[in-house]
């Protein structure tokens, strides 16, 4: 179970084939091996040792790929750095971990001096693209030049292969760590859920700083299939490159299939090599699940349920059930059933069992389960208390063993005693199509306890009052769930994996609301 079997398979059954592709830039898998293990090698050479973290703070590329392999081939830990953190979160986390090498590209490297001065165990700098290079920094190729292969350090399944911090939709940064076991089940749980024809071309569209981004890298890999990799998410690109290489496979979080969506070029482009578009990482809602199944009626769609502490995916919800005669057992609203190696169940808060359409804390054990998180021992032991992982989101099981993941915890609202899911008033909003995003959370309230509130950002030219939305609201789902106030927004903020940071708006909100009333 080594995240870098992949490559050995490959290098065996087709070392020819497209390997990865980024702008100009085409390797086969031989070419690919060649520079992991020079790069491997060079890592060595600059010090690092088994069990050893290296980071990487850039956009994607074909270097990203090489990155994570050549680190865990030379027996490395990857730390892929969050590209929308601050200098000095970076800095955190980088010290956290006893971090001593960093990638950085050339669209990061304006934020070093401020990481140097804040991460003190720093000691290289790699740097990687065409830009001036950064003083003191080596540039990557020539750590791949000037470097002999080695031999892969065939880590053990029990070794750790990734620490990555999450941090970014609800704050506090925690170092998760991941072994090579973990990831490797991770990515054949999810596989086996939704199987997939070897040797096809994905797309690599979301950030591979993100588990979901890496664990595309390590699934794609282990089927030997291309990667084709595009530095940022931009829904034009994706679209063109898409028509370009005859992509096959894709994953997306909901926001990003909405921007393809809604992208002029969505319509003139050939987008009929597309077999399989997976979904994840955060609710989805199912009109908008509904538009794409439409407009892409060749896809295969499946959905993915999981978290970076489960490497990631430990739920899916296959492609039949988005077939139309799949959709007669109506299950589009769930996120799917356990994954082969995934056991999940419902608990109440003192960790009993729950009934099925019983909402509570989604509890998951198996061998994808993290090893806790770093130099955090006692988080790590109310996250795995009683050897299960608490996912600190609410759900329940259907009677045909489906789940569905109803809200985070933080974001139910309490309301006059009744339990408010954000994420169903959120759908309900979204089925206007007026509304191009929406947030839907909590505020104090004298008389309720909370009070549902909604931020709203309306589509370009489009009208519609408070009380129009109010009144959709009433029209669709008990009284208690509607927002009480609605706010409109231009903006609303997103995490670098494209998730709503509700956190953010709530502050947001409270900033306004001190405005007003002060
Ligand atoms: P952080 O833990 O750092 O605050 P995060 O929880 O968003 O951020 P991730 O590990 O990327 O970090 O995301 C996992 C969370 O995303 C899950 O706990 C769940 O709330 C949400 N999620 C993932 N997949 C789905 C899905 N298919 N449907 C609904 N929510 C999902
Ligand atoms: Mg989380």
């Amino acid at each position: 179970m080594n995240i870098t079997q992949a490559l050995h398979k490959a290098l065996r059954e087709c070392p020819d084939a497209l390997a990865t592709a980024d702008g100009d830039r085409r390797q086969s898998w031989r070419q690919l091996v060649s520079r992991v293990a020079r790069l491997a090698g060079g890592l060595q050479g600059l010090g690092m040792r088994p069990g050893d973290r290296v980071a990487m703070l850039a956009r994607n590329s074909d270097h990203y790929v090489e990155y994570l392999y050549g680190a865990l081939w030379g027996g490395g830990v990857v730390n892929p750095v969050n590209i929308r953190w601050s200098a000095r979160e970076i800095a955190y986390s980088l010290d956290d971990c006893d971090t001593r090498i960093l990638f950085i590209d050339d669209t990061y490297q304006p934020l070093l001096p401020a990481i140097r001065e804040h991460a003190t165990g720093l000691e290289t700098i790699v740097f990687v693209g065409d830009g001036e290079l950064p003083d003191g920094a080596i540039p990557m190729e020539a750590v791949i030049d000037r470097s002999a292969a080695v031999a892969d350090a065939h880590r053990h399944g029990d070794d750790l292969a990734a620490i990555l911090y999450t941090g970014g939709t609800t704050g506090q940064p925690k170092g998760v760590m991941l072994s090579h076991g973990n990831c490797y089940l991770g990515a054949i749980g999810a596989s086996l859920a939704a199987p997939r024809p070897p040797r096809q071309v994905g797309l690599h569209a979301a950030p591979l700083f993100h588990v979901a981004g890496m664990q595309s890298v390590f699934a794609l890999s282990m089927r030997l299939g291309s990667h084709i990799v595009l530095p940022v998410f931009e829904p034009g690109q994706v679209l063109q490159a898409i028509e370009q290489h005859r992509i096959a496979e894709i994953f997306l979080v909901p926001t990003m299939l909405r921007m393809l969506l809604d992208h002029p070029g969505f319509a003139s482009r050939d987008l009929s090599s597309l077999e399989s578009i997976r979904y994840g990482a955060s609710p989805m809602d199912v009109t908008l699940l509904e538009r794409a199944m439409a407009a892409l009626p060749g896809a295969d769609f499946s959905q993915a349920y999981g978290m970076t502490e489960l490497a990631p995916t430990v739920a899916v919800l296959p492609p039949r059930y988005h077939t139309a005669e799949g959709r007669k057992a109506d299950k589009l609203r769930s996120a799917g059933v356990p994954t082969p190696v995934a056991e999940i169940r419902i608990v109440d808060p003192m960790d009993n069992e729950l009934a099925n359409h019983q909402v509570g804390e989604i509890v998951v054990r198996g061998p994808m389960v993290m090893q806790g998180y770093w130099n955090k021992p006692e988080q790590t032991a109310e996250a795995l208390r009683g050897g299960w992982m608490h996912t600190g989101d609410a759900g329940y099981f259907d009677d045909d063993g489906f789940l569905y993941v109803v809200d985070r915890i933080k974001d139910m609202i309490v309301s006059g005693g009744e339990n408010v899911y954000s994420a169903e008033v959120e759908n309900t909003l979204l089925k206007l199509p007026q509304v191009e995003l929406c947030a839907v959370f909590g505020v104090p309230d004298e008389r309720w306890g909370e009070r549902v509130h909604a931020a709203i950002k309306l589509r370009p030219d489009s009208e519609l009052s408070e009380s129009q939305l109010i009144s959709h609201c009433k029209a669709h789902i008990a009284n208690y769930k509607c927002p009480r106030s609605i706010e409109f927004v231009d903006e609303m903020p997103m995490s670098g994996a494209g998730k709503l940071l509700k956190f953010k708006m709530r502050e947001a909100y409270w900033q306004n609301r001190e405005r007003r009333v002060g």
